[in-house]
Parts: structure tokens; sequence; C-alpha cells
């Protein structure tokens, strides 16, 4: 088949009809998805989803050029189709490039989080005096988070232990898939420009 010398598709009801059927089946699996990783807020599972659907709406717009091709008889959609076939194909492919090189390399963490991670700082280091220098990149699903907690220098190892504990338990609940270091500094080491958090 050809733009130049296009001829007719003589496609088979039983491909058709396959392809139909798994492609309402992909299409009810995305929603089942959509709505799970919607209920356990999981940004991975909702990423999955939304592959699923590109899948089910470009195979429809295939399915539906073919249904074209055999009622109208009109042979130019044939090469048409073959044209967004492969152009669907590219992007499927560059989306695939796109998130496993995402996935290597850091990228910076979105602003929103940003804010997440101090509220949840400023919000769960009681006993703390001040948190600064913090630091996060992104490698994939995994976030980092570094920072700097002054505590009151008679502070016991236990007591700041168990903020520590505490701050980075609730960034766990607060943030996906979360690495936390946390340098505990005695009081003379305060910038006085990071989070205050009494
Ligand atoms: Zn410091
Ligand atoms: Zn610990």
């Amino acid at each position: 088949m050809g733009f130049f010398a296009p001829e007719f598709t003589d496609a088979p009801l039983n491909g058709l009809l396959t392809s139909a059927g798994a492609t309402v089946i992909n299409g009810i699996w995305g929603v089942a998805l959509l709505r799970y990783a919607r209920k356990v807020r999981s940004p991975a599972l909702r990423a999955d989803a939304k592959h699923l659907f590109t899948d089910v709406v470009s195979t429809a717009g295939v399915l539906i050029g073919l249904v074209l091709v055999v009622v109208t008889g009109w042979a130019v959609l044939d090469p048409l189709l073959a044209a967004f076939v492969a152009l669907n194909i590219l992007w499927s492919g560059w989306g695939v490039i796109r998130e496993s090189v995402g996935g290597l390399m850091d990228v910076a963490t979105p602003p929103s989080t940003l804010t997440t991670i101090r509220e949840v700082i400023a919000g769960n280091a009681d006993g703390a005096l001040e948190a600064h220098d913090i630091r996060t990149r992104q490698a994939g699903k995994l976030t980092f988070i570094e920072f700097h907690l002054v505590v009151p220098g008679a502070m016991s190892v236990d007591d700041a232990h168990n903020i520590c504990d505490r701050v980075e338990a609730e960034l766990r609940k607060a943030v996906e898939d979360v690495q936390v270091t946390i340098h505990v500094e005695p009081e003379d080491k305060a910038k006085h420009s990071g989070i205050v958090v009494v």
C-alpha cells in the first residue's frame, strides 16, 4: 500500500472483532485501574492507567478508520491509517524512552511536594527549634529529602531521635516513596533562616 497507489484493505471481520473486544476490555481495565489509583493515591498506577487509555483511544481510532474503509470503500484512508499507526508507535516509543530516562536522571521535586515537605516538617518537629538546608531530589519514583534539624544542645539523643522518627514517619505518609536523612544539630548551629518549628 502507498499514498500514490492506494489499494483497498480487505479487513477480515474476525480481526476487527478481536481488536474491538480487546480494546473494550482494556478500556474497562483502564477505568478500574484509574479508580484504584485514585483510591490509593498512586501516581505510578495513574500513569499506567493513562497509558492504557492512550492505547485504547488510538486503537479505537484505527478500528473506526478500518470500518470507514470497509463501509465507504474509500481506499485513500488505508495509507492514512498506516501513517496514524506508525505515528502512534513512535509516540508510545518516545513515552517509554522518556519515562526510563527520567527514572535514571535526578529531576527537580515539584513545588507542591516541596510545600508539603516544609509543612510536614514544621508541623511535626515539636521540641526541635529549627530546620534548615532542606534538600530534595527525585530519582524515578523515589524522593530523597535531607535537612538539618536544630534541637536544644542539652536535649538527650533519645529525645532528638524520637523527633526524627516522628518527622520521618509523617513525611513517609505525606510523600510517596520517600527516603529521609536528618542531620541533628545543637542550638548554636541555628541559622534563623530555616523553618521555625516552635
Ligand atoms: Zn546546619
Ligand atoms: Zn531511627
